[in-house]
């Protein structure tokens, strides 16, 4: 690699982000805590949608402790919407881990950092650079794609033995003065500036020493195979209500959406159900249709709304009025449905 090369990125791109750099709530602050939030909630989510959920998180939990206390459905309750809630867990987990092991402070070594749950090689570097000014790499699929494009590099950014490369290249390339502005950098410039699409490279500057732009390479860099097709499952929900307005709810058992509550969600072959939630239909209509993906699997399901009569021995559900629904965490697809609610309240 060329030292002058290395020498024009690191000071141009250090340069380039102490000024240009968006005004984020996270970035006011060093504590390691809550740029492991904020790193957290990044992950496949937007920075403008991000930024609520990141100060009423900071509200609620201020430091470790607070949140090692929470009680599992009030942290689900401030992450509903933001999906992936595994990582919520993850993250109360990982603090409640600092708290007993590291004496509440989140440790300054890649191996340490690295032991605690939730924390993979993007966050702990992201941290570690960030909070503490390590020289630690923190690579992701953003800064993958800057950087297949500042080298002409040609490997599959999709495959995961990819990251390696880029994670060896960012280790040679950072600036050791300050290794913050340095991978906040490559982050703000893949989110701004050399995007996926149409990168601006009239505005980039280390546009003088990108190989792709020279080389007229913008677009089909990086390298990125297709996923895997993603599967579809359909289901009929039901948003049903009982003679005294409570609502038929269920809390998800492990696996996708793991704790959440939900209105009964029936796969299309299952003719038996109503027995199992001890119901029987008295007015019933379709009110909707809502799609939701996630990354591996879409969910297509129609939406039922309808009065009900309770009969005894039901096995699953348990019946809320309209103030404890809106207190239950609930997964974005159920906000989606409670979007089309009709107030039958109105009939008759
Ligand atoms: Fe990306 Fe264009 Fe800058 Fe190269 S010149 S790093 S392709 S924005």
């Amino acid at each position: 690699m060329s030292e002058t090369k290395t020498n024009f990125i690191r000071r141009e791109l250090v340069n380039w982000y102490r000024e240009e750099k968006r005004d984020l709530p996270w970035r006011h602050s060093r504590d390691p805590y809550h740029i492991w939030i904020s790193e957290v909630m990044l992950q496949q989510t937007r920075v403008d949608t991000v930024i609520p959920y990141f100060e009423r998180f900071i509200q609620a939990f201020p430091t470790m402790q607070h949140l090692a206390a929470a009680e599992e459905g009030d942290l689900l309750k401030l992450w509903e919407g933001l999906g992936y809630y595994s990582r919520a867990r993850n993250l109360q987990h990982g603090v409640r881990e600092v708290i007993e092991e590291y004496q509440a402070k989140v440790p300054e070594t890649r191996e340490e950092i690295s032991s605690i749950r939730g924390i993979g090689p993007y966050t702990a570097g992201a941290i570690l650079s960030i909070a503490y000014g390590k020289p630690e790499h923190a690579v992701d699929g953003n800064v993958m794609r800057v950087l297949s494009r500042l080298y002409a590099i040609e490997e599959d950014i999709a495959l995961p033995k990819t990251r390696k490369t880029f994670e060896q290249l960012v280790t040679l390339l950072i600036d050791p003065e300050d290794a913050s502005s340095f991978n906040q950098g490559l982050m703000e410039l893949g989110a701004l500036i050399c995007t996926p699409q149409k990168p601006k490279c009239l505005l980039c500057p280390v546009r003088e020493e990108c190989r792709a732009f020279e080389e007229g390479k913008t677009d089909s860099l990086p390298i990125k195979s297709k996923k895997t097709k993603v599967k579809k499952i359909t289901y009929s929900a039901y948003l049903l209500q009982r003679a005294d307005g409570k609502w038929l709810v269920e809390q998800r058992g492990e696996g996708l959406l793991a704790k959440m509550w939900q209105f009964p969600l029936i796969e299309a072959t299952d003719t038996s159900w109503q027995e199992r939630y001890g119901i029987t239909w008295i007015d019933v209509e379709s009110i909707g249709e809502v799609t939701h993906k996630f990354s591996h699997l879409t969910w297509d399901i129609q939406v039922f709304q309808g009065k009900v009569e309770q009969k005894e021995n039901a096995q699953l559900g348990q019946w809320v009025t309209e103030e404890e629904l809106a207190k239950l965490p609930l997964p974005v697809p159920v906000q989606k449905m409670m979007r089309l609610r009709v107030d039958r309240s109105l009939e008759n």
